[in-house]
């Protein structure tokens, strides 16, 4: 496969729900005499996938100054960095769009950067995420298993796994990647495996064709694991797994790992809700029925906030060393976090942190 449409492939595969978002532009009502253009022109079409570009960068800004505002393991951390998450992929999918309709990547202009989340993208977060929506009727954390994970409620509807890390010593880290595997990913694999730190690799389904699967078999070559973290992510239009029912889901998770399977000739251990959302009943079935152990993260580097390897290896560093130890939350689909987890990995080893096995976390949820 070459170059291009292995690109092509890691855009629509994160982000397959480019009908979703993004209609085309509305033509205004012109009075039946006239002609009316069966396609819209170009320019227009390239000017509207531009300024939907900008309406939701801006909301990503909002939304990552939030973020870094909040405590990571508060309420607000969770639903701003979710909605962060989404709009990262909505964003890449228009970048892709604009890249196909005009021939050059898109950078929006800083001037039309409002700043700001519009109604119409915070309208369209809430829907995502059920935020807001029907009250689960807890507000207090829903037990999984004591000292390892919880479910919380966030807005009072939207049920987020949350992950402690009590059982690493200080200094400990546990690497993850999510959303590959893509072609950034043989570079990440080889630079983690060079830093003689084992990853743990949360894949979708979607990404597990011919070339998916050699890549994945090369990240098991290169010592790592692989994580089930759902086929889309979760929905085909980006709402995590409780837009589908219990069933659905595990249907979709079991077939992934089947996937897994008849790439690596053994099945995962390890799940990984996309967004950090999953119901207490979803997690629990996940682990009774498919033997999927869940995984949260103790440190979001937000890795979609920011284009740029600096900022981001910056404020990576800066997090591990506020926390000391943590299971780490980075995207192998980025190049900026393919050059930022390069130099993440140096650092660790020159500071004193010891990359442990993803295996001590079903280890610690198995109370071994
Ligand atoms: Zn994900």
């Amino acid at each position: 496969m070459n170059k291009r449409t292995c690109f092509l492939v890691s855009v629509f595969s994160i982000v397959p729900f480019i009908s979703g978002f993004a209609q085309a532009p509305q033509l205004p009502q012109a009075p039946a005499s006239v002609q009316v253009p069966a396609a819209q022109p170009p320019a227009g079409e390239i000017n509207s996938l531009k300024a939907q570009y900008d309406e939701y960068y801006s909301a990503l800004q909002a939304y990552s100054d939030k973020a870094f505002a909040a405590r990571q393991d508060s309420p607000e951390f969770l639903e701003y960095s979710a909605a962060g998450k989404y709009l990262r992929a909505v964003l890449e999918n228009l970048s892709f769009r604009i890249a196909a309709e005009s021939g050059a990547a898109y950078r929006p202009e800083p001037s039309r950067y409002g700043g700001a989340v519009s109604a119409k993208v915070a309208a369209e977060v809430a829907g995502v995420f059920n935020f807001g929506g029907v009250s689960a009727g807890a507000t207090r954390g829903i037990p999984i298993k004591a000292g390892y994970c919880q479910i919380n409620y966030v807005k009072a509807s939207t049920p987020f796994l949350v992950q402690y890390d009590g059982f690493l010593n200080k200094g400990e880290i546990i690497l993850t990647f999510d959303d590959g595997p893509g072609p950034l990913t043989g570079e990440v694999s080889a630079s983690m495996k060079d830093g003689g730190a084992q990853s743990l690799f949360f894949v979708l389904g979607v990404n597990l064709g011919e070339s998916g699967k050699a890549r994945l078999k090369a990240e098991a070559a290169d010592g790592h694991l692989a994580g089930v973290h759902g086929y889309n992510h979760a929905t085909p239009s980006g709402k995590p797994f409780t837009a589908l029912s219990l069933d659905e889901t595990l249907r979709q998770l079991g077939n992934v790992n089947s996937s897994i399977d008849s790439a690596l000739g053994r099945k995962s251990s390890f799940f990984r809700p996309p967004y950090g959302v999953i119901s207490p009943d979803a997690v629990k079935a996940i682990y009774s029925e498919l033997g999927l152990v869940p995984v949260g993260w103790t440190i979001d580097t937000l890795d979609w906030s920011t284009k740029d390897p600096d900022t981001l290896y910056r404020n990576t560093i800066s997090m591990i060393a506020r926390r000391g130890k943590g299971i780490v939350l980075m995207h192998d689909i980025h190049p900026q976090s393919r050059t930022a987890a390069k130099r993440l990995v140096k650092w660790l080893a020159e500071n004193g942190y010891k990359v442990v096995s993803p295996e001590r976390l079903v280890q610690a949820y198995k109370g071994e």
